[in-house]
């Protein structure tokens, strides 16, 4: 302040701004009255942590870092080497002539999925199938302090798209086919950032203290009503509908001060969201009242469409007057400094649109408690990957998890299992992974052990071991959990691909077979068939003719279940994509616990019916929404 008051000859006291104090109203106020142009477009871009160089910092006052999707050369370090980057970071956004304080910001979609020994919860498709908006609040809050503990003060999560077809890559980070499911989840942000008090004014951004962090509902809007379930595809609806079904979740978000809304890539009839001033402005800002940061996507604004002969400015006026505050950039992000500057002095962006764009952005700032609190608190760090923690998320998978089928017949029961029983076969592709049971957005974008091809490229990361997880070693795989909670004379058999000769032993008192899903993300999830990999439905056949067998699918969404093989098992459970804590299965299936999970998507027969609609006349799915069944029949679900 000392500094700034030597430029512009006012008195120091006068740095209103930095008064803990004052309203935060008028801290905005003051600040802004202090900032030069390029300081203000520096606050408005958010830039990848490999280009974030200590001068772009200070010099461009860049308002925000992320680390996008995975944490790169980042993957394996540790939270407090997390918190010590970012707060180095830090430094040098303070160092910057008005000493704003930057955001650091990551896709903390499942628990803290980027670092090293966090917890890793379950999807929200599984989350879905809890309807316990309760236990996504308190998910919410132990993300929250592993996030924080990691220096990180910002996720961009919840997504509460409303995937209405799950040929969509998304399907899993979506918490159902249903808007009041849906709704049901929002309570997640008041886990994250805090509950707002009664009498907080709808709209305006809240925060609770330390021990949270800025949440994002994403993404805005319409997300998961695109034909075919394509991702960034385009979502055909009557406004009316679109409200009704994608807005609603949002609303609630809003209620509970979510401090920012991510603008989705994909387009509304026709109409791509990051240029659509109706919905972004009109709707998002006037009419639901959100006084937060609306973000762009990742090169959101890069994929807009331009008319013949335009170039990268016409992409950043379109969005940046259709409403965007913050820009994600990812790579060229001096260019869009100097394009939005262009900009505004040739007055194709008016100054006013910046001007409130910057105040949005210092807003979520003062109310996060930057100003005050720029570094990170290393008496968290007792707080990541806790037991506290991972009790939480054992408890999610168990909840999580949809009984689908339970014995051939309904007068004989084949679950809960038999802990004591002599032999038991574990098969499966998905038995011992943690990879796969993690599912995409876990550690780096597309997960762990998948196989992808972006471009040309093939990736195909290492095998996941438990290194990749945990110091602690306590998640477990199934097999892990089975070995755990099956009694001391029981022998457990494991194969990954079951061989002919154990199959001809006989001797098993039954088989537990996971199969399931590769690890994806977004697009490269987007799938017209839904077949289980590695000859899965091949696998749980073969086992399925020898031994009484428990099938388990370790899925982000429902898949075909071809008509053999529903009858051939004797059990069959959807889990989802669980997460590190596998004994929350075994918690279940060996009848600790009883099943209590329902659908949050309609498991459809054959994927010529997608999409499905449980309001429709002809529906005729093989298990409808809301399916599931429990073990005991005395106490049926509601
Ligand atoms: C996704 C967002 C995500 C962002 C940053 C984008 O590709 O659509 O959901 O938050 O990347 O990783």
């Amino acid at each position: 302040c000392e500094e700034e008051a030597k430029i512009t000859k006012r008195p120091a006291m006068d740095c209103i701004y930095k008064n803990p104090n004052a309203h935060i109203e008028d801290r905005i106020k003051d600040l802004l009255s202090r900032m030069t142009l390029k300081e203000k477009i520096g606050q408005m871009t958010q830039i990848e942590r490999g280009v974030a160089t200590p001068e772009a910092l200070k010099d461009l006052s860049i308002g925000s870092i992320l680390s996008a999707g995975g944490s790169g050369p980042f993957e394996n370090a540790l939270s407090s080497d997390w918190a010590d980057m970012v707060d180095r970071y830090q430094k040098s956004a303070l160092e910057s002539r008005l000493g704003i304080p930057l955001i650091y910001g990551i896709d903390a979609v499942h628990g803290n999925n980027s670092i090293y020994g966090a917890t890793i919860f379950p999807h929200n498709i599984g989350l879905g199938a809890t309807r316990d908006g309760d236990l996504a609040r308190r998910i919410g809050a132990a993300t929250a302090l592993e996030v924080r503990a990691s220096g990180i003060h910002y996720t961009f999560a919840p997504c509460i798209a409303v995937c209405k077809d799950p040929r969509w890559g998304r399907c899993y980070e979506s918490y159902g086919e249903d808007t009041d499911i849906v709704r049901k989840m929002t309570p997640i942000v008041s886990g994250l950032q805090g509950e707002p008090p009664k009498g907080h004014p709808n709209g305006y951004p809240f925060m609770a203290g330390r021990n949270n962090i800025i949440a994002c509902a994403k993404h805005f809007v319409g997300d998961g009503g695109t034909k075919r379930g394509k991702n960034e595809g385009d979502t055909i609806l009557p406004y009316d509908d679109l409200e009704k079904v994608h807005m609603a979740a949002f609303l609630d978000c809003i209620s509970q001060g979510v401090c920012t809304v991510m603008a989705s890539y994909s387009s509304w009839n026709g109409r791509k969201l990051h240029s659509d001033h109706f919905l972004l402005t009109e709707v998002l800002k006037n009419k639901l009242g959100f006084k937060g940061i609306l973000i762009s996507d990742w090169e959101g604004l890069d994929r807009l469409w331009k008319p013949h002969g335009s170039n990268y400015r016409y992409c950043i006026s379109s969005a940046i007057n259709a409403g965007i505050d913050m820009v994600m950039v990812p790579l060229r992000f001096e260019q869009f400094v100097d394009d939005l500057t262009f900009l505004v002095e040739s007055e194709e962006v008016p100054i006013s649109r910046i001007d409130d764009a910057v105040e949005r952005i210092l807003r979520v700032k003062f109310v996060a408690g930057l100003f005050e609190y720029p570094f990170s608190d290393k008496s968290l760090l007792d707080t990541v990957g806790c037991k506290l923690h991972r009790e939480l998320a054992r408890e999610a998978v168990r909840k999580s998890l949809v009984l689908l089928k339970n014995g051939k017949n309904p007068e004989k029961t084949f679950l809960p299992l038999d802990r004591n029983a002599k032999r038991i076969f574990v098969t499966g592709s998905h038995a011992d992974d943690l990879g796969y049971q993690c599912g995409g957005w876990t550690k780096t974008w597309y997960g762990l052990s998948g196989r992808i091809t972006i471009g040309m490229q093939l990736y195909s990361p290492a095998p996941t071991s438990l290194h990749h997880f945990s110091l602690f070693s306590s998640c477990a795989t199934i097999l892990d959990a089975i070995k755990e909670a099956v009694g001391e004379e029981t022998e457990v058999i494991y194969e990954k691909y079951p061989s002919p000769d154990t199959l001809a032993e006989q001797n098993f008192s039954f088989a537990i077979v996971a199969v399931g899903e590769e690890p994806y993300a977004e697009a490269t999830g987007d799938n017209l068939e839904l077949l289980i990999p590695f000859d899965g439905s091949d696998v749980i056949n073969s086992v399925a003719e020898k031994i009484p067998t428990l099938a388990i699918l370790i899925t982000g969404r429902p898949v075909v279940v071809e008509p053999q093989v529903l009858e051939k098992v004797d059990a069959l459970v959807a889990a989802w994509l669980p997460g590190s804590e596998g004994g929350g299965i075994a918690d279940v299936v060996f009848g600790d616990y009883d099943f209590t999970g329902r659908l949050p998507q309609t498991w459809f027969r054959k994927v010529e019916q997608l999409p499905m609609n449980a309001a429709d006349n002809a529906y005729d799915p093989l298990f409808p929404l809301g399916f599931g069944l429990a073990c005991n029949k005395e106490k049926p679900l509601d």
